[in-house]
This record gives structure tokens, sequence and C-alpha cells, in this order.
């Protein structure tokens, strides 16, 4: 059954419940096949009204911060793994009531905090990631191997006298990337750091893996996982976040005003910089329902925001009759990497947050009001 966008709130995130399950469906049954274990990176999608329901099928969290991780424990409550370029000491005894794995990113913050891990409230499992200096990711923003990259300890500053109390080892080297680039990843990991696997519990292969895309060779993933838990006796986890809610859910928008300057304009509800910031940043262009590329369709429009900056342009796009104030136009793919990044720049509202399932149709989970601008700033 098709959802009735015109019932929707408008601007609003509408995530179809059906889409996720399928993601998720797709994930459960690799952990199954594999024995791996696989996490939410919760950096792309914490709307955790869905917790519940992503912790029936995965086995837990992967945070970037101490918040995070205690949103994860306090929503999920399943595994909780945190990795940070570098952690503060006040958010430190936090992090160890709540966290599971603490990954670190250099042998002096793994000097630093070893100590207090030792004694903390709970057992944790600590890692170090590594950078193995190999990476298929062409966008320099999203390149953890770049030159003078700060993500991870390299080959020639790995110390090996350092591993006493370490459980693992933690790569991150993808960006929407098919099961080719972790093969080619795994054999230089293997090379530049498979002695130390030996003694340890896990590797963790972050995230970045694009499992749920349509053309996704899963067969080539199971092979990899299966291959290192065997000859290095290791537990492995994955860590996507694009891939658990890739393709789930839609920014709902209504056109506010049409106007002409050497092309039709239109001005929507909801704005690039503030509601889809990584349309600008990443940077890539969001399909529309119905809509087509310039000049497919009989009418071509350029799709602008209600802010004052004159860059906050979504696309040109086309439609096959001309658009109508208080049109409904609908985005797709905006679970991931849209609420987690949004903004109130300008004092544009937020989106609500609304689900569709069948039983229930579209649900308002989450409005919000001028108080979520206002309580920012001052
Ligand atoms: C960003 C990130 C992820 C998730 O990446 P996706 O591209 O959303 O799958 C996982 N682990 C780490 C360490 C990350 O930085």
């Amino acid at each position: 059954m098709n959802i009735d966008f015109t019932k929707a709130p408008s601007p609003s995130y509408l995530i179809d419940e059906r889409l996720l399950v399928k993601n998720l469906e797709i994930l459960k049954q690799l952990q199954e096949r594999t024995g791996c274990k696989i996490l939410l990176a919760q950096k792309a999608f914490s709307m955790f009204a869905y917790y519940p329901l992503i912790g029936e099928y995965l086995s837990g969290v992967a945070s970037s911060s101490l918040y995070e991780a205690r949103l994860g424990r306090e929503e999920m409550n399943k595994e909780v793994h945190i990795y940070s370029p570098a952690y503060d000491d006040k958010d430190f005894a936090e992090i160890l009531e709540v966290s599971d794995h603490v990954v670190f990113n250099s042998f002096g913050q793994w000097a630093k905090f070893k100590e207090q891990v030792k004694n903390a409230p709970r057992h944790i499992e600590c890692g170090m990631r590594v950078n193995p200096e190999y990476s298929e990711v062409e966008t320099g923003l999203y390149d953890p191997c770049a030159p003078y990259s700060r993500m991870g300890v390299t080959e020639a500053n790995f110390d090996p006298e350092a591993l006493d109390g370490l459980d693992g080892l933690h790569f991150h080297t993808l960006c929407e990337q098919n099961s080719d680039a972790l093969e080619h990843t795994l054999a230089v990991v293997e090379r530049k750091f498979g002695n130390y696997l030996k003694g340890m519990k896990w590797i963790n292969f972050g995230g970045g893996h694009h499992i749920t895309r349509q053309d996704y060779d899963l067969d080539r993933l199971a092979q990899c996982i299966t291959a290192i838990k065997e000859k290095y006796d290791l537990e492995v986890y994955l860590e996507p976040g694009e891939a658990v809610a890739l393709n789930t859910g839609y920014l709902v928008t209504t056109v506010l005003d049409v106007f002409e300057n050497g092309m039709p304009i239109a001005i929507l509800d909801t704005s690039a910089t503030c509601h889809m910031p990584d349309v600008l940043e990443m940077p890539y262009r969001p399909e529309i329902i119905n809509a087509g590329k310039p000049g497919e369709q009989a009418h071509t429009y350029r799709l602008g925001g209600p802010t004052c900056l004159s860059g906050d342009v979504i696309g040109d796009y086309s439609f096959d009759q001309p658009l109508q104030v208080g049109d409904r136009l609908v985005f797709c793919d905006m679970a991931i990497y849209s609420m987690v990044k949004n903004n109130t720049f300008n004092g544009i509202a937020l989106p609500a947050i609304a689900s569709y399932n069948e039983e229930d149709g579209i649900r308002v989970i989450k409005e919000f009001s001028y108080d979520d601008f206002r309580s920012r700033l001052s």
C-alpha cells in the first residue's frame, strides 16, 4: 500500500517501517549466516523510537561520543561500543558506565585511560583503531586514510609493546562501498597488522558497507568475514550506519512560492542547509518522487529553501505539470544523516518526525517548536 503523503505534517521526516524492517532482515541474515555481530552506527540514524525494533535484529550500537553511547544504553540496551578520536577526562567515567567496548585512537590515549578502564564498574573490552593507509574513498572529506589523517594508528606508529589489555583492532576506511573495497582493504590490514590479531578476541570492520543496496555483493562480504574469523579465531563486528536505514525515509515538503528569474524557481518549506545538510556537504542530489532530471519532464524548476543563504538550493528538477503553491514534494532517502545533522539556522523550524506502518498508518512521533530554536541560544 502506498503512503498518502498529504496526511503527513510538512515539513516532516517520515520513516517507512516496512522498508526499515527489510534492511534489518538482510543484516540479521548476515549475522546468522556468518556469526558476525552488526551494530547500528548511531551517527547516521539515531531515531531512538525505533531502537527497540532495531535491537530485535542487530547486536547493539556504535557511538562516537558519550551522548550517543548513553542514548544507545538507555534506548536499546544491547552492546554499546564507542570510538572517539580523543576522549575527554571529564566524560570518561560516564563512558565507562554505559559502554561495553571502548576503542582508542592512539597509544597515548590508551596509556592515559588504561588503569581507569581496569577499575571500571563493568567489564570493558578495549580496542585500538588502526589506519591501514589504504582507502578507495575518493572524496577527501570522507577519506580516513588521506595524508596526515587523524583517524587511527598507522603501521609506523603502532606500538607492539603496548598491546597488553587490548582485546581487538578496529578500522574504518569505507564510505558507501561494496564488498570488493572491503576485500582489498582487509588484505592490507592483514599484511600490516595481521601478526597482532593473533592474540586478540575481535576485529571491527567499521562502517561504510552499503550492505542493503541493490547491487551489494553479500556473498563476498560473507567470505571476508568467515575467512578472518577462521584464520585468526576472532569475533567480527561491523558497524554500518547508512546501510541500516538506507532508502527507508522521506522528507515531506510543500511548495511555498513559484516565480521566474531566468528560469522557474520554487521555494519550499524545507532548507538544504538546515534539513538536508549533506546535499550541500557531500554533495549529492536527492531524488523526488515523480520528478526527473532537468529537462526530462516538461517543467523544470530550481528548488530552494526559505533561508537567506544564497546557496540554499537543493537542485534542478523537472515535473510533468507546472508546480503550484501548496503542492507536496517528497524527497527520498532522508532517514540517514538528516535528523542527526539538522539545525535551526535562520530560525527555520525543524521538520517533524513521523513513522508509517500498515497497522497504524502515519504516526507523528515528534514535533518541534520555537523552544527548540531558542533553548540553544542563551
Ligand atoms: C561513520 C562511521 C560509521 C558508519 O558509517 P556509515 O558510512 O554510515 O556506514 C561507523 N564507524 C565509524 C568509526 C564511523 O566513523
